[in-house]
């Protein structure tokens, strides 16, 4: 009987799928991240022939040395930015990811956060809850409006179109984008714009939505000279990966009005937060949540099952990267 060892407890779709193939399958019982030394150690306890885990898990060498008769690693995400994959390779171990089943909620997440940044909603609402709302005034919290205005897109992928979709079709905007691939079927079919340098996208937007891998070309793609870049009255929303962005800087740039503001849903140390963002009220921070609703991340519990299922019935998983 094959035996699966999940790093945390995920929604049950997936964990019943893989029940009912018969494998034996063991749950890290406490609701928390595994350290290394007790992932190693966890992993150890029985020869596992699959591993189901997360991005807040590092999959080193030390890690795959610890399950040797693992056939997969099955990651519950799309980015995998978590696991040494060039190892896995030389190991031979199967890499997979949930591309797709993710795509519209984080696309709707990441306009939640557009919207919610330029109408101030989470500044308004602590406004509110702390009483200091004393009647209607023709000043009060005042933000900007969305639509007409010009969106740049950085990684024009699954999610990064499907925002530049919302943006064009929702709002009527002018959408930029930057990739190191270029799509013109999408420019043609949404009215997009190609920019061959991402600093144009970046002097021109209104608002820069981040939607890149995280990988070493694109480790501080948003540093202090690019964020200098955008218009004192533009904003940054992050919904890919921390690391993507300087947040040490982005706190000064916040503070000192190198920008009007930032919607944050990912953080370069997770679960920590660069000193001095808490006290911006020009920054609203989500603890990455981008995908997490029922729906989706039922669906991702899924498709993590059946790769590891195609896996160890001896084929290609359907997601490997
Ligand atoms: P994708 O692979 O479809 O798209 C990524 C795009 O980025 C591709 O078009 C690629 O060509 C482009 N790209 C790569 N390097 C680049 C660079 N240096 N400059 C510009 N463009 C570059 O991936 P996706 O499904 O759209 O997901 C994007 C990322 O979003 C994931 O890798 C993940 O890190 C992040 N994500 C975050 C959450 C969350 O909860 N906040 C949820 C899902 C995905």
């Amino acid at each position: 009987m094959s035996k699966i060892y999940i790093t945390r407890n995920i929604p049950d779709a997936g964990i019943n799928k893989l029940k009912e193939k018969g494998y034996e399958v063991d749950i890290n019982p406490d609701d928390k991240v595994l350290t290394k030394e007790e992932l190693i150690s966890a992993l150890s306890a029985k020869p596992y022939d699959a591993v189901l885990c997360l991005l807040t898990d590092q999959i080193d060498k030390e890690v795959f040395e610890a399950a040797p008769q693992a056939k997969i690693f099955a990651n519950y995400a799309v980015g995998y930015n978590n696991i040494d994959v060039d190892t896995a390779k030389e190991k031979g171990i199967m890499i997979t990811n949930t591309p797709g089943v993710l795509t519209e909620t984080v696309a709707e997440y990441a306009f939640a956060l557009i919207l919610a940044i330029a109408h101030r909603i989470a500044e308004a609402d602590k406004f509110t809850r702390e009483g200091k709302y004393k009647g209607w005034a023709p000043k009060l919290l005042l933000g900007s409006n969305i639509s007409g205005k010009t969106l740049g897109i950085i990684g024009l992928g699954r999610i990064g179109s499907q925002v530049a979709h919302h943006a064009k079709n929702g709002f009527n905007m002018n959408v930029l984008y930057y990739d190191v691939k270029r799509n013109e079927d999408f420019e043609k079919e949404i009215g997009a714009t190609y920019k061959e340098n991402m600093e144009d996208v970046l002097k021109e937007s209104d608002i820069v939505s981040l939607h890149v891998p995280l990988i070493d070309s694109t480790k501080h793609l948003m540093n202090a000279d690019r964020l200098k870049m955008m218009k004192k009255s533009a904003y940054l929303v992050n919904t890919s990966r921390g690391p993507v962005v300087d947040e040490k800087f982005l706190v000064s740039a916040l503070r000192d009005g190198v920008i009007k503001g930032a919607a944050l849903d990912v953080f370069e140390e997770e679960p920590e937060l660069a000193e001095g963002l808490v006290g911006l009220d020009n920054v609203i921070l989500t603890p990455h949540i981008a995908s997490a609703t029922e729906e989706t991340r039922s669906k991702m519990s899924e498709m993590t099952a059946d790769n590891i299922i195609v896996a160890l019935e001896g084929g290609t998983p359907p997601n490997l990267v």
